[in-house]
């Protein structure tokens, strides 16, 4: 089964690193209380808070910078085999759903419509996303960061 993940406090960044691989990462700033909801929700913590340290299902970032968490995470928890851009939506974490341009062409500028073929769309806040050039440019930050070129999926 996926491992599923659930960032603390200041690690919005990291949180929006993971989505945009494909990994389920929710996001949290409660206190302690995030351990309950990890523990419910199966998902492994990661946190900066020393207080969380060495706890059950903690996994303590080391590092402040963004990059350097995520390949840690990565190779950390083996999650290589597991990525999968282009599936989760960056806001709020839910799975992509894939649309026809027809469908969604009310939400989109027509330069896009006219342009791209493929669409995903997140069933919780409906932002559709397809692969323009800020795509593109998420996918070259990540894989400069992972030093892996990303699998289209
Ligand atoms: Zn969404």
């Amino acid at each position: 089964m996926a491992k599923r993940f659930i960032c603390h406090g200041m690690l919005g960044k990291l949180c929006k690193l993971l989505r945009i691989i494909g990994v389920d990462a929710s996001y949290s700033n409660e206190g302690m209380a995030i351990l309950l909801t990890a523990r419910k929700e199966g998902r492994i913590i990661l946190t900066r808070n020393t207080r969380l340290r060495g706890k059950e299902n903690v996994f303590f970032i080391e590092t402040t910078r963004p990059a350097r968490q995520l390949f840690d995470i990565v190779n950390t928890h083996d999650l290589w085999d597991e990525i999968a851009p282009f599936a989760r939506c960056v806001v709020c974490n839910e799975r992509l759903i894939v649309v026809e341009k027809e469908n969604i062409k009310d939400k989109i500028p027509y330069y896009t419509y006219k342009n791209f073929d493929k669409y995903a769309q997140c069933p919780h806040c409906d932002r559709v996303y397809w692969k323009g050039s800020h795509y593109q440019n998420m996918m070259k930050e990540v894989e400069a960061i992972l030093g892996v070129p990303l699998i289209e999926s």
